[in-house]
């Protein structure tokens, strides 16, 4: 049987280093902020933002709000970024995704001021992560590098595949995985949905991490024994005979994989806990950085 990657567990223990920094900061009369700006409203961001919130709120983050009508002109949007820019007491911005379609997500991200972009998306820290000089990883990538660290994952010298090339999971992953660094050293190979023969190359591969959204697509026959299985996927199915009722899924197929994986996340309870998680870090590291105080991040 494959062990279970607790990702709970493993953010409990982030958002405790958190809460410590955010004392520390505290004591040194800096409030950690975080805005969160909903511009697009649809059922899943909104769950998403409050829950954002809801976490900021335990970890003693300041938590700022701003709801944009989904039909206002996207300049509101982009001088709602520049007041937050402005603020002192906002250390963190994260635009929801996805905004309307008037609005250009490319701009959106540049807008937001690069020391205070936590989700890592602005093409200035994008190069940082690539020159290996991140400021903020995103939240995604750098959740598994911490799961993976947590479970003695050893990723130096090991073959890692990554199924999916997103900007937000599957991209910084597979440059996570590469740098010269803690979690990296491996040979990464990015798969998309023009690879040919994705089988051949996932069972071939000692780190697997799928983030392709295609529910339960990878199951244990495309598995090396013994292999990490680093599931992404947030996937809501109908449940079979069960009428409207609905149940996440992963990426990948837990019931066959758990078998054949040496270690393997479940979905729920594996990278997603770890993404809110990092948001909290990258925060707290933003208002460090901000409010000149050293905090202690591991
Ligand atoms: P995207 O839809 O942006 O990207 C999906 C990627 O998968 C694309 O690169 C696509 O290829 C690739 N893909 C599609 N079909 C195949 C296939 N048949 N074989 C191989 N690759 C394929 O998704 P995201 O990266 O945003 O998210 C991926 C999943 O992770 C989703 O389920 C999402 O809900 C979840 N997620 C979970 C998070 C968490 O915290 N757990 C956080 C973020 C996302 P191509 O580029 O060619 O289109």
């Amino acid at each position: 049987m494959s062990e279970t990657i607790d990702g709970e567990s493993v953010a409990a223990d982030v958002r405790a280093d958190v809460a410590e920094c955010v004392e520390t900061l505290r004591e040194e009369g800096v409030v950690p902020g975080l805005a969160t700006v909903l511009m697009k409203a649809d059922p899943a961001s909104e769950t998403y933002v409050s829950m954002k919130q809801r976490d900021c709120e335990e970890v003693g983050i300041e938590g700022i709000h701003v709801e944009i009508d989904a039909d206002a002109p996207a300049e509101e949007l982009y001088e709602t970024i520049d007041d937050l820019n402005e603020r002192d007491d906002v250390h963190g911005i994260l635009v929801q995704m996805p905004v309307p379609d008037h609005v250009n997500k490319r701009k959106v991200l540049r807008r937001i001021a690069p020391e205070k972009d936590v989700d890592g998306f602005h093409p200035e820290n994008v190069g940082r992560l690539v020159a290996g000089d991140a400021r903020f990883k995103p939240c995604t990538p750098h959740g598994i590098q911490k799961l993976l660290a947590a479970y003695d994952v050893e990723t130096a010298g090991a073959d890692a595949v990554v199924v999916g090339r997103s900007d937000i999971v599957g991209k910084p992953m597979a440059n996570l995985l590469l740098q010269k660094a803690p979690q990296g050293n491996a040979t990464v190979t990015v798969c998309h949905s023009r690879t040919e023969n994705l089988a051949e190359k996932t069972r071939n591969a000692d780190v697997v991490v799928a983030a392709a959204g295609i529910p339960e697509f990878i199951d244990g026959d495309m598995i090396a024994e013994g292999a990490t299985v680093i599931d992404v996927g947030i996937n809501r199915v109908e449940v079979e005979g069960e009428g409207d009722e609905t149940e996440l899924v992963g990426d990948v197929d837990y019931e066959s994989a758990k078998g054949v994986a040496g270690k393997i996340t479940p979905v729920p309870g594996g990278v997603g806990p770890m993404t809110r998680a990092m948001l909290l870090y990258n925060t707290v590291k933003a208002a460090g950085e901000q409010g000149g105080v050293d905090v202690e991040l591991p």
